[in-house]
C-alpha cells in the first residue's frame, strides 16, 4: 500500500500541483490550505466543502499529524503548561502566560525536541535535541492554546513567543514556515508584530534574518555582559562572541526596524554585580533595546540561585537611571516548572 504523505509538508504549489494531477481543480487547494492552516483540520472528514470523492482521494493519499494534548497543569498565578505528544511519540511544552489586566495572553512554543545546545540554567539544555519540529507541530501549539486561552479566559492569544524548548535559529525554515501559515490571511491571520523569535545568539543566522527582512522581532538570550561569563553558561557564546553578536544585531536593526528584547537571568553573584551592571550598560547602548531582566528558577542539579531583590532592584534601577527600558520580570509558573529555562525539567 502506498505510504500517505503528510499533507502539510506541502507547500501551496506542491499542493496545487497533486490536485492537478488528481484532476481537480486548482482552486481547490487554496480551500485545503484554509482547512489546514487557517481552521486547524485534524481529517480531511471536516473538510465539508469538498467533494466526498476528492474527501476519499485526500484521505487515501495524505494524512495530517496533529499534535495531541497529553497534560496540562494549571499554575496558581494562571499560566498553563500542556505537555503535547508528537505522532512519533516524542514530548514537547507549550506555555500560556495570561496577564488579563493588560489583555495580553502569550504563548510560549517550542521548535525542537529538546536541544543541542547546553546553557548552562536551562532544564532542556540538559537533554539533547532529538529532532527539529515541522512547521505544523509549531501552528499546532497555537492553535490548540489559542482554544485553552479562550475557554478559561475568553479571550483569544495576543502574542508568541518563540522561547520553549529547542534554538528557533538551528531550525531556521520550519521556524520561517511557521511564522508565515501564522501570519498569512489564508493562516491564522496574525501580526508579525505580535511575535518574538528568542535566540541564545547565532550571528550568521541573525544575519539571514536582517537579509530576509523579517518583520517579528528578536529577542537575545543575552545572560551576561562579557564573554568570559557568557562562555561559562552558553557555550554558543565560544563561537558568538558579544562583539560577533552585537554587529549581528545592528545589521538586524538596521535592515528591519523591529524592535530588539535582551533576556537577562539574574544568577545571585554570579551576573548581577554593579560591574556587571555597567558592562550592560554599554550593549545596551549600541542600537535601541528592550531589557527584560528576569527571576531565576532553580532547576535539579544547578549551582546557581536566584539574585535577591535589594540587589536586582538596584541593579534594575541603575539601567533605568541611564535610559535603558528595563523591565524586571517576576518568574510564572514556577509551581508547575513553566518558568523560563525550567521546560522538560521533569519529562
Ligand atoms: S536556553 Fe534555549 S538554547 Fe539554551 S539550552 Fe535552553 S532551550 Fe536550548
Amino acid at each position: 500500500m502506498e505510504t500517505q504523505r503528510d499533507i502539510r509538508l506541502l507547500n501551496f504549489p506542491e499542493l496545487e500541483q497533486q490536485l492537478l494531477e488528481a484532476g481537480e481543480q486548482k482552486f481547490r487547494a487554496k480551500q485545503i490550505w484554509q482547512w489546514i492552516w487557517q481552521k486547524g483540520a485534524r481529517s480531511f472528514e471536516e473538510m465539508t466543502n469538498l467533494s466526498v470523492e476528492l474527501r476519499q482521494f485526500l484521505s487515501l493519499h495524505f494524512e495530517i499529524k496533529p499534535i495531541k494534548s497529553e497534560k496540562i497543569q494549571l499554575s496558581t498565578d494562571g499560566t498553563i503548561k500542556t505537555r503535547f505528544q508528537l505522532h512519533d511519540g516524542h514530548f514537547i511544552e507549550s506555555v500560556l502566560i495570561p496577564v488579563p489586566n493588560d489583555e495580553r495572553f502569550t504563548v510560549c512554543v517550542s521548535c525542537q525536541v529538546g536541544c543541542s545546545l547546553t546553557c548552562k540554567f536551562c532544564a532542556t539544555g540538559k537533554m539533547k535535541r532529538i529532532r527539529n519540529l515541522d512547521p505544523g507541530e509549531i501552528v499546532d501549539q497555537v492553535v490548540e492554546v489559542n482554544k485553552q486561552c479562550l475557554e478559561h479566559f475568553n479571550h483569544p492569544l495576543t502574542n508568541i513567543v518563540y522561547m520553549g524548548m529547542g534554538e528557533p535559529l538551528l531550525t531556521y525554515q520550519n521556524v520561517m514556515k511557521s511564522i508565515e501559515r501564522i501570519t498569512s490571511p489564508d493562516g491564522l491571520g496574525m501580526s508579525p508584530k505580535r511575535i518574538t523569535v528568542s535566540t541564545a545568539g547565532i550571528a550568521k543566522m541573525i544575519h539571514k534574518l536582517a537579509e530576509d527582512q523579517v518583520k517579528f522581532n528578536l529577542a537575545l538570550s543575552l545572560h551576561a555582559a562579557n564573554d568570559v561569563k557568557r562562555n561559562e553558561i552558553m557555550p554558543i557564546n565560544e563561537q558568538n562572541s558579544l562583539q560577533v553578536l552585537m554587529d549581528s544585531l545592528d545589521a538586524f536593526y538596521q535592515q528591519t526596524g523591529n524592535r530588539i528584547t535582551f533576556e537577562y537571568i539574574a544568577l545571585n553573584g554570579f551576573n548581577d554585580t554593579m560591574e556587571d551592571a555597567a558592562q550592560l550598560l554599554k550593549l545596551c547602548r549600541r542600537f535601541p533595546v528592550k531589557l527584560n531582566i528576569i527571576e531565576y528558577n532553580p532547576i535539579e542539579g544547578e549551582v546557581f540561585s536566584k539574585s535577591d531583590d535589594p540587589v536586582i532592584n538596584r541593579f534594575a534601577a541603575f539601567l533605568a537611571e541611564k535610559g535603558v527600558a528595563v523591565t524586571l520580570r517576576r518568574s510564572r509558573g514556577k509551581d508547575i516548572d513553566a518558568a523560563c529555562g525550567q521546560l522538560a525539567n521533569k519529562a
